[in-house]
C-alpha cells in the first residue's frame, strides 16, 4: 500500500505540488482566484479592470500583472485603484506555480476576496503550467481570426470558461463569432462562453454573473 502511495506522489510533478501549495494558501484565505490567458492585444487586462468597475458591492479584489518584461498592466491596475503585483518572467513566456507564489506571499489576501492571475499573452504554454487557481479562462479577440481553437485545443480544453472578446470588430474583421463559440463548444461541452467588449463593457455583467461574484 505504501508502494501505491509513493507511486502517485511521484506522479505528481513538481508543477502540480507547487500549484497544490498555492491552492491551499488561497483557499485557507477566502481567495477565489482565476487564471487568465489569452494571446497578447485579446484585451485580459480590459477585461480585468471592467470587472473591476462591475463587481458587486462588498469584494475586494486584486490582480497579478504577468508579463515577460515592464510594467504596463501593472500600472493599469494601480491606476484603477486594484491591489496588484508586478510578474516579470524575465523570459519565460509562461508563468508557472512558483512565481505566482511570490505574488501571493506579497499581496494582502487576507484583504482579497477575488484575484485574477494575468498570464503572460501566449496559447501555447501556460497550458502547462497548473498555478492553482479554482478557474482557468481564455480570452481571445475576433482579430485573431476564428480558427484558434482548432489550432491550439490543449488551453480551451482544460479551461472551463471562453471570453470572446472585441465582438463589435466581426464585421470589419470578416469572423464569425459563433465560429469560435461552437468550436470551443464541441471540444469543451461544459465551458461557458461570454461574447463581450471590454472597451465599452458589454457582457461584463454576463460574465461576473458566470463567475458567480
Ligand atoms: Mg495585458
Ligand atoms: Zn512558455
Amino acid at each position: 500500500m505504501s508502494e501505491v502511495e509513493l507511486e502517485d506522489q511521484d506522479i505528481l510533478s513538481r508543477e502540480d505540488r507547487a500549484a497544490e501549495e498555492n491552492r491551499s494558501l488561497l483557499v485557507s484565505n477566502h481567495v477565489r482566484a482565476f487564471d487568465i490567458m489569452g494571446a497578447t492585444g485579446s484585451g485580459k487586462t480590459a477585461i480585468i479592470e471592467r470587472i473591476n468597475e462591475r463587481l458587486p458591492d462588498g469584494l475586494q479584489m486584486g490582480a497579478v500583472a504577468g508579463d515577460v518584461t515592464g510594467s504596463a498592466d501593472y500600472d493599469r491596475f494601480k491606476k484603477a485603484g486594484i491591489p496588484a503585483y508586478n510578474l516579470n518572467t524575465e523570459s519565460k513566456c509562461h508563468l508557472d506555480a512558483e512565481l505566482v507564489r511570490k505574488s501571493l506571499k506579497a499581496l494582502p489576501l487576507t484583504e482579497l476576496d477575488i484575484l485574477f492571475v494575468e498570464n503572460v499573452g501566449n496559447l501555447i504554454c501556460p497550458a502547462n503550467f497548473p498555478l492553482g487557481c479554482e478557474k482557468e479562462i481564455v480570452v481571445v479577440s475576433l482579430t485573431e481570426g476564428d480558427d484558434m481553437v482548432r489550432k491550439q485545443p490543449k488551453m480551451f480544453l482544460q479551461s472551463s470558461l471562453l471570453v470572446i472578446n472585441k465582438v463589435y470588430l466581426a464585421q470589419a474583421v470578416g469572423v464569425d463569432p459563433e465560429r469560435p463559440r461552437e468550436d470551443y463548444l464541441k471540444i469543451n461541452p461544459d465551458g461557458d462562453v461570454i461574447f463581450t467588449n471590454a472597451r465599452d463593457g458589454t457582457g461584463i455583467d454576463e460574465l461576473i454573473q458566470a463567475l458567480n461574484l
